[in-house]
């Protein structure tokens, strides 16, 4: 078949092989320019291993570390008729890439926020790995059914107490117009809290540890992303914040549980990036156009790829690791530096969709966006015969 992007509002409908492949190919000869890793962790679990900054996380431990990685994600495979999920042609292309390197790599596609696969995990690290030295909480899901219950839980990206209302750009129809969001009531906000909060990533390590499979000194660390006033009313002061606020409180609880380990768990602020959680966040791609205009002006731009190398280096194997007083890595200092955010804060009420291409690198938001489905990579012939099948390898 021929390939081409079917975009619809704020997803595309279908990947490219290729694509997908020649992106995961791209992060993995950054990491290795940047040379080896100093301490890196030789045995890794990436719980969201397959997409964004999870997938750059695996990438880094491996091919910056030398890690063996164990990971997590929920993916669709492809059919004959059908193309598969962005994550999984980036995770056949990480295998193929991992197993010419020499190293073990090991998927579980599944629902993470299970008993089962819970079980599967811990069994694959008794078979193969003995224990791991650092695991990694990347996962961005906007339902969870609960282990105990069945319960399921969904989130909402809401404000909290008053309506919310701003400009907004559809990413589809460059159409921008105003959008007002109605306050999220009590159960979504603990709904939310129930999805992207701490609880899952504190059953992981409770499991984990329980089963002795987490090494002296191992690390743990959940991803977050705070941001200034421009998106705090949907974001950070919102309800998904809140849901971060409960990744701090986890935190702290798993320092305690893992100090037997000498362990330890720090939730890491990172910058905002266009991944498929983000572009589903009301006016984050507006918001993302805007910052990537400043940022590349100024010489600072980053995508996940850079982000997580900083995350290892600057951070977690760092001897003066860059922390704020409430104990998180913080590797969001560029963008939120005062000159960016008041740059992009001037140019935000500017933007019309006469001047979009001009006041904003909306170009760069959407061809990030498209690579994110193999779309747009360079050296692909999109107008060659595809076929959607990639050899299963995982
Ligand atoms: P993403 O959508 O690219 O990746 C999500 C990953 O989770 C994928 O690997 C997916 O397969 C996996 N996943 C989802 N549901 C699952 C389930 N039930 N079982 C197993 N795997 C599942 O998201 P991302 O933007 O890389 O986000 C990762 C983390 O980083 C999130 O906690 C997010 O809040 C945080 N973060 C994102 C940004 C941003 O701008 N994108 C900024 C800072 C922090």
């Amino acid at each position: 078949m021929i390939i081409k992007p079917k975009v619809r509002g704020f997803i595309c409908t279908n990947a490219h092989p290729q694509g997908c492949a020649a992106n995961v190919q791209e992060q993995i000869a950054f990491t290795k320019a940047k040379g080896p890793l100093v301490d890196a962790p030789k045995k890794v679990l990436v719980l969201g291993c397959s997409t964004g900054f999870g997938l750059a996380s695996r990438i880094t431990a491996a091919f910056g570390g030398g890690a063996d990685t164990l990971g997590v994600c929920f993916e669709k495979p492809p059919t004959e008729d059908k193309c598969g999920t962005a994550g999984y042609y980036n995770t056949s292309a990480f295998h193929d890439a991992a197993k010419a390197a020499g190293l073990y790599a090991h998927t579980f596609n599944g629902d993470a926020f299970s008993d089962a696969c819970k079980t599967q995990v811990i069994d694959e690290i008794k078979k193969s790995l003995s224990q791991v030295d650092l695991v990694i909480y990347s996962l961005a899901s906007p339902r969870r059914t609960d282990p105990k219950t069945g319960e399921v839980f969904m989130s909402v990206l809401k404000p909290i107490n008053q309506v919310y209302t701003s400009k907004n750009l559809n990413t589809d129809t460059l159409k921008i117009s105003e959008v007002s969001i109605e306050p999220a009531t009590d159960l979504e906000i603990a709904q939310t809290v129930k999805v992207m909060g701490g609880e899952d990533w504190e059953l992981w390590i409770d499991a984990l540890q329980a089963a002795g499979v987490l090494s002296q000194n191992c690390k743990t660390v959940a991803y977050t992303y705070l941001g200034d006033k421009l998106t705090w009313p949907i974001y950070g002061k919102a309800t998904i914040g809140k849901a971060k606020e409960d990744l701090d409180r986890a935190a702290k609880a798993l320092n305690e549980k893992m100090k037997s380990l000498n362990g330890s768990a720090n939730v890491a602020v990172l910058k905002a990036v266009v991944t498929q959680a983000s572009s589903a966040i009301p006016i984050m791609p507006l918001y993302l156009a805007i910052l990537f205009k400043v940022m590349k002006e100024g010489g600072t731009h980053e995508g996940c790829i850079e982000q997580i190398q900083r995350l290892f280096k600057e951070c977690l194997y760092s001897a003066n690791p860059r922390k704020d007083n409430a104990d998180r890595f913080r590797v969001d200092e560029l963008e939120l530096s005062p000159e960016v955010q008041s740059k992009v804060e001037a140019i935000w009420p500017e933007v019309t969709e006469e001047n979009l291409l001009e006041t904003t690198d909306f170009k760069g938001y959407k061809d990030e966006f498209l690579r994110l489905f193999g779309f747009g990579v360079k050296g692909i012939d999109y107008d060659a015969e595809t076929s959607s099948l990639v050899k299963t390898n995982f």
